[in-house]
């Protein structure tokens, strides 16, 4: 009997055995799940932003960069613009104006671009492709006189206002808004604004747009997609992405800033 009970004793330690070792699939299967998943570090920015002057920025993410409303010139003394040295850097594209993939412009107005600026930019830059209204398109083209020669990487493209084209260049997914200047004077400025697609990010820039309630609204309904560049009818809206964006000011101004409604020399 003791015999017997030793066998069936040593055939249960080795099923058991066969079960944990041989099998462990079937061991793995009813295991508990590690899904406990390791703590990850607070994430890097992965879009940094160079505040250049008045309504200019530089935006770097996923190995592209896009320059708006960074070319200009002095215009008036009220208005920010920048120092004659590094004016000759972004206008030769030396660092850290480099390798700009896609130039945008709001509109003509010459605190925001200067047609010469862009011409020279995009002529030392070969990469560089600017998009823009047909209104500065065209002041580019009267007022560069090598025009010929960067001709192909223009394009104009002017949706009518409250409505948006999508556009892809260079790689970079990026929508252009028609937004009004305003009236009066400016009823006849073609004023863009842009939503570029990267590093995770949907970042708006309005250049000169005016208080009409018709160029918020599109933009109010997709206000937590969003992440403002620049402060829209005088303030900021609440809940903007500021935290997961490296901003670089050269010019010891905060992003927080960027709006030609805040004027003063740097
Ligand atoms: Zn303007």
């Amino acid at each position: 009997m003791r015999r017997l009970w030793l066998v069936l004793g040593v055939l249960l330690v080795a099923v058991i055995a066969i079960v944990a070792l041989g099998r462990p699939w079937v061991w793995n299967n009813s295991a508990p799940v590690l899904t406990e998943s390791p703590v990850t570090p607070p994430q890097a920015p992965t879009v940094e932003i160079i505040y250049i002057a008045n309504e200019g920025v530089l935006i770097s993410a996923d190995g592209k960069r896009v320059l708006i409303d960074g070319l200009h010139r002095e215009y008036e003394p009220d208005y920010a613009f920048l120092s004659p040295a590094e004016r000759e850097k972004i206008e030769t594209a030396k660092p850290p104006f480099d390798k700009i993939d896609l130039v945008l412009v709001s509109h003509r107005h010459l605190d925001h671009f200067h047609p010469e600026s862009v011409g020279l930019h995009l002529q030392h830059n070969p990469r560089a492709i600017l998009v823009s209204s047909q209104q500065v398109v065209d002041e580019v083209e009267k007022n560069f006189k090598d025009y010929q020669a960067i001709k192909a990487r223009v394009t104009g493209a002017t949706p009518p206002w409250k409505e948006k084209v999508a556009m892809k260049v260079a790689g970079i997914d990026f929508e252009i808004l028609n937004l009004r200047h305003g009236t009066g004077r400016h009823a006849s400025i073609q004023n863009l604004g842009h939503i570029i697609k990267l590093g995770g990010k949907k970042l708006l820039h309005i250049g000169d747009a005016d208080t009409a309630v018709e160029n918020s609204k599109s933009l109010i309904s997709r206000k937590k997609e969003l992440t403002l560049l620049s402060c829209l009818f005088g303030s900021c809206w609440e809940g903007t992405d500021r935290q997961s964006l490296k901003i670089t000011s050269n010019q010891s101004r905060s992003l927080r800033s960027i709006s030609h409604r805040q004027k003063g020399k740097l």
